[in-house]
């Protein structure tokens, strides 16, 4: 079995208020040791002088596509752009063809990262069959299937009672659900956010409450019949204002936003002449509404950064705006837009942003990961700060392109991804042949 000993990296991992220079020793997939001038061999060294070692970056809120739009994304080509972007785990959502409703789309899911996967994959389960919106699925069969969580994501549980009927029948299992907050009456044909530069460009909108409504009814909903919430992708200022109000009173819910969320507006829509790669829902809000959720990162309202990797193929992309598919990419541009964007320009701290993209999904999602605690399965993420590159779509290890950030130059990248103890990634390289 291998051994890996990195030397004189910055260890930040929050989850034991751990930040100083250090050395890690990993063997039999496991953290061994974190401290000064560790002392052992290993077949494996590496030299992360100037570099930060973290646990493994976690992304919540990921699109497999497999089964059922392998031309997009597959569990193959998805993890291994997770790896590139320094990502250890994923959640992959259930709106795939079939809907993952079943014991069988779980255990698919499994078996296809077993054999083709180089990171883990943990499978979201859908909430309702088919994702009608009606019927709620075997939460108990799927949780013991492998289910981490519940999501009718890509579509919002439009009916009340059904949400009422999930929190209950969920607070027996303590597992999240995954709340995609979008009430379509409002939404409708929308395509951008409902605003001056939406009325400029004479496009139809979405105004924000179309969400915040959701997210105001599910939160008294959960106070109402318990369960545990974790909104997804908050968009609007008034999202953030219901979220923070009810973390002060103490209710269970928490919540993520998205680096595109966080760092790009709706004058993008503009700027970019309706490039169809800002087409994204929620869709980018206004300047306000991101202020907002930079304040949401930092007093810890907003809990988790999360992708929402939505791959979607050039040939579907390349439409007139109206009619083109909302999602974009993210699994290999987040550590690169949150270190450029808000980190180096301090609006939140390295350690604060290892939280939100490890510590914290962990956490959230009950899974024996976010920590480099000896005994920890070693799940590691070196990152480089400092390195400057700029994005090309072109060289993406995803099946797909559709990102708005191609050509965006940056600082700050992913060294090297190693899951289980094994490296999976390093100097922009897969290292694992599995599956091929
Ligand atoms: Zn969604
Ligand atoms: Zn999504």
């Amino acid at each position: 079995m291998n051994n890996i000993l990195i030397k004189n990296g910055r260890v930040i991992d929050p989850s034991q208020g751990l930040d100083e220079i250090c050395d890690v020793y990993i063997a039999n997939g496991v953290v061994q040791e974190i401290r000064k001038n560790v002392k052992r061999k290993a077949t494996t060294e590496i030299d992360a002088t100037g570099l930060i070692i973290t646990p493994g970056l976690i992304d919540i809120h990921t699109h497999l596509r497999e089964p059922g739009r392998e031309d997009e994304e597959t569990i193959y080509t998805g993890t291994r752009a997770a790896a590139a972007g320094g990502f250890t785990s994923v959640c992959c959502m259930a709106n795939t063809r079939p809907v993952c409703d079943s014991r069988t789309g779980i255990k698919y899911i499994l078996s296809r990262a077993l054999e083709t996967g180089v990171v883990n994959v943990f499978p979201v389960a859908a909430i309702t069959v088919g994702q009608n919106g009606e019927e709620i699925t075997e939460f108990g069969d799927l949780i013991s299937a492998g289910a981490v969580a519940f999501s009718d994501d890509g579509n919002p549980v439009m009916n009340a009672e059904v949400m009422r009927r999930t929190l209950e029948y969920t607070s027996m299992f303590d597992v999240p659900i995954l709340d995609h907050c979008e009430d379509l009456n409002l939404s409708n044909v929308g395509v951008m956010h409902e605003g001056f530069i939406q009325s400029l460009l004479g496009l139809e909108g979405v105004p924000a409450a179309a969400e915040t409504i959701q997210v105001g009814r599910d939160i008294e909903l959960l106070e109402f019949f318990g369960g545990r919430l974790h909104i997804c992708h908050v968009s609007a200022s008034g999202s953030i204002h219901l979220l923070r109000r009810a973390k002060k009173r103490g209710v269970r819910v928490t919540c993520e936003a998205t680096p595109h969320h966080l760092t790009l507006t709706d004058e993008l829509v503009k700027k970019t002449n309706f490039d169809t790669n800002t087409k994204v829902k929620p869709p980018l809000t206004s300047e306000e509404d991101r202020q907002e959720l930079i304040r949401g990162l930092q007093d810890g309202t907003i809990d988790v950064i999360a992708t929402d990797h939505a791959p979607h193929t050039d040939k579907d992309k390349d439409m007139v705006f109206m009619d083109a598919p909302f999602g974009l990419i993210g699994l290999e541009t987040a550590v690169a837009i949150i270190f450029t964007e808000l980190v180096h320009k301090r609006f939140i701290t390295v350690s604060q942003m290892i939280e939100k993209m490890s510590v914290n999904p962990a956490r959230i999602l009950k899974i024996e990961r976010g920590t480099l605690k000896a005994g920890a399965v070693a799940d590691v993420t070196i990152l480089d700060p400092n390195r400057r590159y700029t994005i090309r779509a072109d060289k993406f290890f995803s099946r797909s392109r559709n990102t708005p950030f191609d050509g965006k130059k940056c600082r700050g990248a992913v060294d090297t991804t190693i899951v289980g103890g094994r490296v999976i990634f390093s100097k922009g390289k897969i290292l694992e042949e599995k599956g091929g």
